[in-house]
């Protein structure tokens, strides 16, 4: 028989019956439990990521079992906009169908403020095309920055000024591609896939029985 166990308050120490929302003795909250993350896996997961970074521009990069294949960046607002988020919709899921593995979309998750009406409606339009692409809604997955640049960047970037942290993702954007010039938004989505290569986070995105690596 499992029973949850009492918890103690943080603030006063009083022991609380296990179905208590907050403290009995000064009402503050229970302390959330918090979720065990997955684990990165030792070698790239047998799929297809997209990574995608929406801010003033959109960057994205395809990660084919674990190899960055392609990758750029384009304004959603403008002429060929709308066609190149289906282009490189279509780019990763020929992959997956080409080699017969599942295909999964990561794309940085912002912490509201930030991410203005732009982003939002940028996102949409991708939400749309894979949508189109029949991409089921569970192969799609959010990162917050601190989470990937913690395990892409130098040690403390997680803390650093914006600018500092910029030149890192760009610095080590480049470094993938052999030293060719990367763009502002592209060197984010190349980061955020090659995180995603081994992310335990996207190994839950892919099914079960496909939960493999290469
Ligand atoms: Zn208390």
């Amino acid at each position: 028989m499992t029973s949850t166990p009492l918890w103690r308050c943080a603030r006063c120490g009083w022991l609380n019956p296990p179905d208590a929302k907050s403290c009995t003795d000064c009402s503050k909250r229970k302390p959330r439990a918090k979720k065990a993350k997955p684990p990165p896996s030792f070698r790239p997961w047998r799929c297809v990521v997209l990574a995608l970074d929406t801010a003033e521009k959109t960057g994205w990069s395809v990660w084919v079992l674990g190899k960055l294949t392609s990758s750029g960046e384009f304004r959603i607002y403008s002429g060929d906009g709308v066609r190149e988020v289906i282009r490189v919709v279509e780019t990763a899921k020929a992959y997956a169908l080409r080699l017969g593995v599942p295909w999964v979309v990561m794309s940085e998750r912002s912490w509201g403020g930030h991410m203005g009406m732009g982003a939002t409606c940028a996102f949409g339009f991708w939400k749309f095309a894979l949508l189109n692409a029949q991409l089921p809604e569970a192969r799609v997955g959010q990162v917050f920055p601190a989470m990937w640049r913690a395990r892409v960047l130098p040690k403390g970037m997680h803390a650093a000024k914006r600018n500092f942290v910029r030149e890192a993702e760009l610095v080590a954007a480049s470094a993938l591609v052999d030293g060719r010039h990367v763009g502002n938004d592209e060197a984010p989505a190349i980061l955020i896939g090659k995180w995603g290569t081994q992310a335990g986070e996207v190994g839950l995105l892919l099914p079960k029985s496909e939960r493999v690596t290469v």
